[in-house]
């Protein structure tokens, strides 16, 4: 059950991953069950919380000490994420969370966890997570990242889920990359933190109600979506509609739409994981590749 569990936490990582990132290097061996082919660089990591900040009533935001897997230099790339396991008597059970920032001298990576304000197993370690303790992950692993613009703009929908890997991916913006985006969120002072960069204007909006499909009716109104590369991150189904509307309407290839669906309304991610292996161990029987794994495909 372990095995399988590790082994779906990497084939969600790599599903997530573009084609332009390169397979991690690592010669540190890891406690957890391997399989080669779905293991490759992760580590398990029994990391010390050194900080814990509330930088707004939405967020927590903690700091970890990563010790000798802190050496991996994946940890300092953008938008990178790693499987966090909130309760060692259920272990089977793990979340994941985005490297906010990382600095490799001090082996530190903080991690910023929006408080929902459900009863859910993040939301309980939240409630507990102290100063000195310790929290076991698995990672790092390279989540979407920018495509590949070749002077295009870029057009970024994201919700508060994605914001630290938006403010990663922007700590490392390509030099003269343009473009437009819209975050829905109610964070103002998350979007405050976000670092300017010249030539890309963001657009908060404001979550009305249950805020559904504002990022949706956002990209419909996109003036000519054909001269974009797209970047998303947000609630599964609407970033699945986000996607099938860019590529399936308005015909951008696959490798100019990179968009990730990072958590479900209305569903635990315990039991979205349970559906996802369900799915990933038929789509293997029938001779698929984790490569070639499409995680938004599927209907969860
Ligand atoms: C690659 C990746 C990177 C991610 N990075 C981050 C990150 O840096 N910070 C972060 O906060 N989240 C991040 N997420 C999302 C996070 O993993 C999910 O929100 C996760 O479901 C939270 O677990 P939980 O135990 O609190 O809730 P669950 O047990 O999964 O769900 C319980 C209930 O809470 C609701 N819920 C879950 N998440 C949210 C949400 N974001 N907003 C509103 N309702 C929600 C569910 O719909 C459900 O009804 C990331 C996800 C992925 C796939």
């Amino acid at each position: 059950m372990l095995f399988s569990t590790y082994s779906m936490a990497l084939a969600v990582f790599v599903s997530m991953s573009q084609p332009s990132v390169s397979p991690l290097p690592s010669s540190r061996p890891s406690q957890a069950p391997r399989d080669e082919a779905h293991q490759r660089g992760l580590h398990q990591v029994d990391a010390t919380i050194v900080s814990l900040q509330r930088p707004s009533p939405h967020t927590l935001r903690v700091g970890m000490h990563l010790g000798d897997a802190g050496d991996d230099p994946v940890w300092d790339q953008a938008n990178v994420a790693f499987r966090v396991y909130p309760d060692l008597q259920a272990p089977t059970v793990s979340r994941v969370y985005t490297v906010r920032s990382f600095e490799p001298q001090a082996r530190r990576a903080e991690f910023d966890v929006l408080m929902h304000g459900g009863d859910s197993p993040m939301m309980r370690w939240a409630a507990q997570a102290g100063i000195g303790q310790q929290v076991r992950l698995t990672g790092p692993r390279v989540n979407i990242v920018l495509p590949g613009s070749q002077g295009r703009p870029v057009a970024i929908f994201c919700d508060d889920s994605g914001l630290p890997a938006l403010y990663s991916i922007l700590q490392r913006w390509p030099a003269g990359m343009t473009g437009l985006g819209w975050i829905a969120s109610d964070d103002v002072h998350g979007l405050a933190e976000l670092p300017p960069v010249p030539g890309l204007q963001l657009q908060r909006l404001p979550l009305q109600g249950p805020g559904r499909d504002l990022l949706l009716q956002q990209a419909r109104q996109l003036v000519a979506p054909e001269r974009y590369v797209i970047w998303g991150a947000g609630e599964r189904d609407e970033m699945r509609a986000l996607r099938k509307y860019f590529q399936a309407e308005q015909g951008l290839d696959k490798a100019d739409v990179a968009i990730a669906g990072y958590w479900k309304r209305g569903a635990s991610n315990t039991d979205i994981d349970a559906e996802r292996q369900s799915a990933y161990q038929k789509f293997t029987a029938a001779g698929g590749q984790l490569a070639d794994w499409d995680d938004l495909g599927i209907a969860l």
